[in-house]
């Protein structure tokens, strides 16, 4: 689960980490509200305005403006609340901006030596450890400076068991150039950073840029925050913050049905029972020279209700143009899924409008496939993997 900068920044802030202050506004009147209560307590008297949308390089989308007035503040907000913001890592059409970021700008005026940094905390699998990525080319592209200087980009492993060690921090800061009240800034910065990491059981946090201003302040300007979904039991107020209008749609139907979908972009459906064989079902459609529509692990229990709402949701898809059902029956009974797909294609009538291929194995798969010929309902049937594979690229060559 992805956060927004602001609700990311008010986590980091929560644990210490230094930010730059922001108040969130869903309407340009409040927008002013919010800069006006920001001004009073900083006093720079500028602001900048930022869209908050679960996507990555808003600067350049022309998603963050810098405001020097409040009418200023007005205009700028009405222009992005309600805009399609296009960035190099939105789908093309842009992500439509619900809500702005109003914070104040620590950019000081005159300022000319505001130093960016990059610096991220993630899990490195191959090692099993923790590990923060910094860089003293912060603010820009990051995958630029991993492909062009390389050599500016530093890792700093962290042992879970004994968390991130404070010869470590002083590491990080003298590798990013800094001394003295920066070096110490810098050094209380990512151990909260870190420990903010850890306490909210997240998987990645990126801050680009964290920023060293000319008086010694660092402080994160941005944020991206992504939590672990399988620990978000443990932090119901975390939880609470998953906003559904970042998110497809037909995903977050899948997901209240208790059905692990993914959407992809091709063109056979897919229903499964069991992440493994969904994952290898549609290696074989693909390897077949077909493309599967979505990832879908219908779970345990595929009788006829959960039968209807995956072929429902599968149908929602318009590129799809057949569906191969694939269960393999270990707990549960071939012939029971077998009557599930029958029920459900009876009760759906002209809803279902493509070729389904129902390949059922395991326990009473003889009987199931028995079920499947005699029920007169409009079904390929096939008992072997291949097989199934293959009617699939039949249908769709025809
Ligand atoms: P991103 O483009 O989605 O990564 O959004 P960021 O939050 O990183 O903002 C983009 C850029 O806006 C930053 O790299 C900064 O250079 C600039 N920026 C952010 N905050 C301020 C600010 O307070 N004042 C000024 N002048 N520029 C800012
Ligand atoms: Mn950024």
């Amino acid at each position: 689960m992805n956060l927004h900068e602001y609700q990311g920044k008010e986590l980091l802030n929560s644990f210490g980490v230094r930010i730059q202050r922001g108040i969130v506004a869903d309407s340009s009147e409040k927008a002013v509200e919010a800069a006006k209560q920001l001004s009073e307590e900083t006093g720079t008297g500028w602001w900048v305005v930022k869209a908050q949308i679960h996507a990555g390089g808003r600067g350049k989308g022309g998603g963050v403006k810098l405001a020097k007035s409040l009418e200023e503040i007005a205009s700028i907000s009405n222009d992005i609340i309600g805009m399609m913001l296009i960035t190099p890592q939105t789908p093309p059409e842009g992500k439509f901006v619900n809500q702005v970021l109003v914070a104040e700008d620590v950019y000081y005026p005159g300022d000319n030596e505001p130093e960016e940094y990059y610096m991220s905390v993630l899990l490195n699998r191959a090692t099993s450890k923790n590990m923060i990525m910094y860089s003293t080319e912060g603010g820009m592209d990051i995958e630029a400076v991993a492909e062009n200087t390389p050599h500016l980009i530093f890792t700093e492993e962290i042992d879970p068991l004994l968390g991130l060690l404070p010869f470590q921090a002083r590491k990080i800061a003298f590798n990013l150039g800094l001394s003295g009240g920066a070096m110490k800034e810098m050094v209380k910065f990512v151990t909260s950073l870190y420990t903010a990491y850890v306490k909210s059981d997240a998987s990645l946090f990126e801050i680009n840029p964290v920023l060293k201003t000319s008086d010694d302040k660092i402080l994160a300007v941005d944020s991206k925050v992504t939590l672990d979904d399988s620990a978000l039991f443990r932090h119901k107020d975390l939880a609470e913050l998953r906003d559904l209008r970042e998110e497809r749609a037909i995903e977050v139907e899948a997901n209240e049905a208790g059905l692990n979908y993914v959407d992809l972009d091709g063109n056979v459906g897919c229903m499964v029972n069991g992440a493994g064989l969904a994952m290898s079902t549609m290696d074989l459609i693909k390897q077949s020279g077909g493309e599967p529509a979505n990832f879908l692990d219908v779970g345990g229990t595929a009788d006829a209700k959960r039968v209807e709402l995956a072929f429902r949701l599968i149908l929602k898809d318009p590129n799809v143009k057949a569906i191969l059902v694939n269960i393999f029956g270990g707990i549960v009974r071939c012939d029971r899924v077998a009557q599930g797909v029958i029920d459900a294609f009876k009760n759906m009538g002209d809803a279902i409008n493509v070729p389904i291929i129902v390949r059922l194995q395991g326990t009473n798969a003889v009987e199931a496939k028995q079920l499947l010929d005699d029920s007169g309902v409009d079904l390929i049937s096939a008992t072997e993997f291949q097989e199934a594979a293959d009617k699939v690229q039949e249908v769709l060559s025809k």
